[in-house]
């Protein structure tokens, strides 16, 4: 059973997204990517590499129901007309952490957000809306944990790992111990425990951090061999740096352009760490320049 990943570009701060795509019956794909032209246009490609097309899908599986994973997934259902969509109980309504909900919004007073600021994030987010249909029509399956996705030659089974949002799965390969695991485990990023109402009880926060422990425990003891994620910022950090080289600062600035105070020291720490981490797997030169670490791609 084949898995492949493909890298999606979106248009937020993380960078691309990875998706997995089993290109065999019933084909599926695992996460989507953002409802970007650019995204759907690079999943068409990868698609057609596998002699396939939006219409052979069968199945489209969601880690969990943030934009950069699932934006596609109803625009890409009704081209491929019977394909079925597949997501956690805890994510269905497109809920976790989405702050035009109210019970959302109270989570952030209680965390004693002030008002008006409240308010710039609700709208700060609408602009995020955009990327992602909703899932809100009933008409998603539901993925349970330790259910059986079924191939011609193979199975994947869904671990549920709440932390990150708290329909959060993985899905694990025992043949190999592989494990797609979608924003639970990142490549050298921690994921954000996003502020969410429990879904058992919605007046109450969702307890992220202490959830996403309970699932690291769980996937360390599934002792996974190959570890596949959303997210890569080794890769990212990479492609930022021109090929006339660059400093930390540059980097960081780049990928962080937003940010201010103290995010910015927090920002070059950690391109900092990224770009010694590549220099030293030989993937980026380093020179001292004026007093300055200038980091430059190998080619
Ligand atoms: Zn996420
Ligand atoms: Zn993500």
């Amino acid at each position: 059973m084949k898995i492949v990943p493909i890298s999606l570009p979106t248009p937020f701060y993380i960078g691309p997204v990875n998706v997995y795509l089993i290109p065999e019956e019933p084909v599926t794909l695992i996460d989507t990517g953002p409802k970007t032209k650019e995204a759907v246009d690079t999943l068409r490609a990868a698609l057609r590499n596998e002699g396939l097309s939006v219409a052979d899908i069968r199945r489209i599986v969601l880690t969990h129901a943030h934009e950069d994973h699932c934006g596609l997934a109803r625009a890409l259902r009704d081209e491929a007309k019977d394909a079925e969509v597949l997501v956690h109980g805890w994510e269905t309504g497109h809920r976790a952490g989405r702050l035009e909900y109210d019970e959302t919004r109270q989570l952030l007073v209680r965390a004693g957000v002030p008002p008006d600021e409240v308010e710039v994030m609700r709208k700060m987010y609408e602009g995020v809306r955009q990327y992602a249909d909703s899932l809100d029509d009933g008409q998603c399956g539901e993925l349970t944990d330790e259910a059986e996705l079924e191939f011609g030659s193979g199975a994947l089974q869904v671990v549920h790992t709440p932390g990150h949002t708290p329909g959060s799965c993985s899905f694990i390969r025992h043949a190999d111990r592989t494990l797609i695991a979608g924003d639970c485990v990142l490549k050298r990023i921690t994921p954000n425990p996003i502020l969410s109402p429990d879904p058992i009880d919605r007046s109450r926060r969702f307890r992220s951090l202490e959830e996403y422990l309970v699932s690291l425990a769980r996937v360390r003891a599934l002792a996974p061999t190959l570890v596949l994620g959303g997210h890569d910022r080794q890769s990212q950090i990479i492609r930022l740096v021109p090929t006339n080289g660059a400093s930390a600062w540059e980097v960081s600035r780049a990928m962080f352009p937003g940010t201010d105070d103290v995010h910015r020291f927090l920002g070059v720490s950690e391109a900092v760490a990224h770009l010694d981490y590549a220099h030293s797997e030989g993937k980026l030169s380093l020179e001292i320049n004026d007093g300055r670490d200038v980091y430059r791609k190998i080619s």
